[in-house]
């Protein structure tokens, strides 16, 4: 049977753009080489998500409307927000209910099918996949949505992102603050940060990311807390750090974090995955539209969606290029500083959970840091 568009990787983005190509009245197959869910992640996601993608509330956990900063000197600064400004959710059953909106919208869905091989040719695009056995599919475009898969993206030509590591464990014997912590300092994420976010039920999700020495530094942050892994599952995988270089080619686009469309200041993925799924759409609808699947014509998407996140993923990345610059003391006098109640006036009025530019430069400018930036 040939498809109008075969999606592969099931996660968010990938099951997003399925669901609106079914809606637009594609005939859609999906494919993921897992299982709905069960990723390492800490599910946290905007109230933004929610309204802009109108997603099923269902697989929220936790409301979260503050957040702890913790300097190495042990100095906090907590920012508190009148409403909840993000929630954890059970990533499991977020990306479930993505998953069945695209199957209500008339997308066919396999679990467990790895992509093996993916050719384009001028009628079409055939792949091969595994299921118990060795199929074939066939389609006149594919969106790739693999995530960090190089392998992959390596087999079909396209060159995946930047990525750093991040790992994570679970606990479900929680007995601390109901309180997000973010902890800062050279000792324990060199140039990143790590986290607690307790989630209800005595569970919490303790996590790191850095770009050197990983484990180690982990281990050591999880000692201090007094956690013991020996019986705990650390669960770690690569988060972009940056754009791929290319996110098109003839008959294909590519989406979510194999595109590294995540924010590069906190390496959450989830929401520029979907405005990248969207974007993707759009520009699909157009070309089959036009009957022109090329690789000019498609090009498009790319520029559409650098244009958007570009700012945004810049500047996360000349942020961190600085933040890594900073010594313990530094870091502690920022905290004390941010203490001052000018500060949380300027989250209040600036941040935003997903683009975070305009508040990052205006921070700089309060803390008197010069920056030639971007
Ligand atoms: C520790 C950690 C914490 C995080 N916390 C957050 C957070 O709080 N908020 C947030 O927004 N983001 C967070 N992220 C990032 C977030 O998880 C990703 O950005 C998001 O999952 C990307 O979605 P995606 O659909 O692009 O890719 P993925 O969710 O990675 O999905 C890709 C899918 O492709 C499938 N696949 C790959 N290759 C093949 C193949 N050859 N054949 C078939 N299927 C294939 C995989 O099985 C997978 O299901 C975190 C990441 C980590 C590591």
């Amino acid at each position: 049977m040939k498809y109008d568009v075969i999606t592969i990787g099931g996660g968010p983005s990938g099951a997003y753009a399925s669901y609106l190509l079914a809606k637009e009245g594609f005939k859609v197959m999906l494919l993921d080489k897992g299982n709905p869910g069960g990723k390492v992640c800490t599910g946290i996601i905007s109230e933004e998500i929610f309204q802009t993608f109108s997603l099923c509330r269902k697989s929220i956990l936790k409301d979260i409307s503050s957040i702890q900063f913790i300097a190495p000197s042990g100095i906090s600064f907590t920012y508190e927000h009148p409403t909840p400004f993000a929630y954890a959710v059970d990533r499991k059953a977020f990306d479930s209910a993505l998953l069945k909106m695209a199957q209500e919208a008339g997308a066919s869905f396999l679990s467990q099918a790895t992509v093996t091989s993916a050719e384009v040719s001028k009628d079409g695009v055939k792949l091969g996949y595994e299921k118990n056995g060795q199929f074939a599919a066939s389609a006149q475009a594919m969106v790739l949505a693999t995530g960090l898969n190089r392998k992959f993206l390596s087999s079909v030509g396209l060159k995946p992102p930047d990525s750093m590591q991040a790992a994570q464990i679970e606990i479900d014997n929680y007995q601390g603050e109901d309180q997000v912590k973010v902890f800062l300092g050279n000792n324990i994420a060199p140039g990143s940060f790590a986290w607690m976010v307790p989630i209800g039920n005595g569970m919490a999700r303790i996590g790191m990311s850095t770009q050197r020495q990983l484990r180690p530094h982990f281990s050591r942050f999880m000692r201090t807390l007094g956690i013991s892994n020996g019986h705990l599952e650390v669960r770690s995988r690569p988060v972009p750090y940056g754009m791929a270089p290319r996110t098109y080619a003839k008959r294909t686009l590519v989406i979510g974090d194999a595109a590294g469309q995540a924010k590069t200041t906190t390496g959450g993925g989830i929401y520029y995955g979907l405005l990248g799924a969207k974007m993707a759409v759009q520009t699909l609808k157009e070309a089959f539209s036009k009957g022109d699947l090329s690789e000019q014509y498609l090009q498009v998407y790319e520029k559409k969606w650098k244009e958007r996140l570009t700012p945004e993923i810049e500047m996360g990345l000349r942020l961190r290029e600085l933040f890594s610059t900073f010594t313990d003391e530094r870091i502690n006098t920022l905290i004390n500083f941010s203490r001052n109640d000018g500060i949380a006036t300027l989250i209040r009025l600036q941040a935003k959970f997903d683009w975070h530019r305009t508040f990052i430069l205006s921070l700089l400018k309060i803390l008197g840091i010069k920056w030639s930036g971007v």
